[in-house]
């Protein structure tokens, strides 16, 4: 059978390793004859798990210790409503960054909690899409936060800058760049991020919160939703998603063997020049972000003649290359090139996009 290198946005490609792994415990997990899906989240067995994810997760990012991590339910949709809820307080507006879908999903949330300060962070630069720079951000003064996507998962678009608004609580979707790079998460007041592209399987968000933001929530919060409740009872509240928990732990693990975020950060580099470079060395392809916005994780790109869209996909299919299909709001292609995608990957992509090229350009 061909190799198959899967590009798809989320649920994505998790480490070969550490699906081996799971495989080799899944009936008898250590020892104990039953799964880790079918044990008690209150065993002793799963809470080391639990707290081994967690230790593993605040070396990789290097957490500060007056951060609470929470393992959630809900998905990065979740946080859209989870966000205004415990962090409004009395303020009637937040600052939401306009920078593409994801941005605008979470305005179109928030609008049921507050007025949001809608800052339209779309521009162009030459005839590229592009985001304006931190420091034109017109935040409001009577904002509880400001809230931005630093990637744009479907438009490819990343916003790099680190953000310093003096005071300011900065809350931040990192769902499809979390651990793809160093962040110093002493910036911001809250990130969240779905798990299913960088982290493990769908069903597990995670969500990062500085302590002293907890205990102002909305009375009508849904105590599910409420981070003092789940940092009060360790993300166990409810039943979490335990084997998605395990899988993260897992991955945690596989990162900090692969030399940590730093030397995954180098990798990503590596990966993101290659497909870049291909897509700007040839007028076959192209991508239409300005290169100081471009995406490391989500590279869309089209094809000059889209009629050539549907073979592309076939072809590449058939050559092991899954899930190219662009999102139906862009069209034309995108490879997503999260963490477990290796190099090679990557590589045999491109191969395929040369030889596409060559035969049909
Ligand atoms: N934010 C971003 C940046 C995303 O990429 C996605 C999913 N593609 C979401 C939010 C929504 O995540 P979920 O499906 O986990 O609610």
């Amino acid at each position: 059978m061909t190799q198959v290198f899967n590009f798809s946005s989320g649920p994505a490609m998790l480490p070969v390793e550490v699906l081996r792994r799971a495989e080799q415990e899944l009936c008898n997990w250590q020892g104990l004859g039953t799964s880790v899906m079918e044990i008690s989240h209150r065993s002793k067995e799963f809470i080391q798990v639990a707290e081994e994810a967690e230790q593993d997760l605040r070396d990789l990012m290097k957490i500060p210790s007056n951060y609470k991590v929470l393992f959630c339910h809900g998905g990065a949709r979740a946080q859209f409503a989870a966000v205004p809820l415990n962090l409004l307080g009395p303020a009637k507006t937040a600052d939401y960054v306009d920078g593409g879908y994801w941005a605008q999903s979470a305005i179109k949330e928030a609008v049921k909690y507050c007025t949001p300060n809608v800052i339209d962070a779309k521009t162009t630069l030459d005839g590229l899409a592009a985001i304006t720079p931190m420091n034109n951000w017109a935040l409001s003064d009577d904002a509880a936060y400001v809230h931005y996507c630093p990637n744009e998962t479907i438009d490819g678009i990343a916003i790099n800058e680190q953000p310093d608004f003096g005071d300011k609580v900065v809350v931040a979707d990192f769902s499809s760049t979390i651990l793809s790079s160093p962040i110093d998460v002493s910036c911001y007041g809250v990130i969240y991020a779905g798990a299913q592209k960088n982290i493990g399987p769908a069903g597990l968000t995670l969500v990062i919160v500085r302590e002293d933001l907890l205990g102002q929530a909305r009375k009508e919060l849904p105590s599910i939703l409420d981070y003092k409740v789940l940092a009060d009872n360790e993300s166990m509240f409810n039943t979490p998603p335990t084997f998605a928990w395990y899988l993260s732990g897992l991955v945690f693990k596989w990162l900090k063997e692969q030399g940590g975020v730093s030397e995954i950060d180098k990798r990503n580099q590596a990966k993101a020049d290659l497909l870049y470079g291909v897509i700007d060395n040839s007028d076959f392809y192209r991508n239409g972000v300005a290169p100081a916005n471009r995406s490391r994780m989500n590279v869309p790109f089209q094809l000059a003649d889209a009629s050539l869209d549907k073979l592309f996909l076939e072809e590449s299919f058939a050559a092991g290359l899954h899930a190219l299909k662009g999102h139906r709001v862009v069209g034309g292609m995108r490879a997503s090139i999260y963490n477990a995608m290796p190099l090679e990957g990557v590589k045999t992509l491109t191969d395929f996009m040369v030889d596409f090229e060559r035969r049909h350009g």
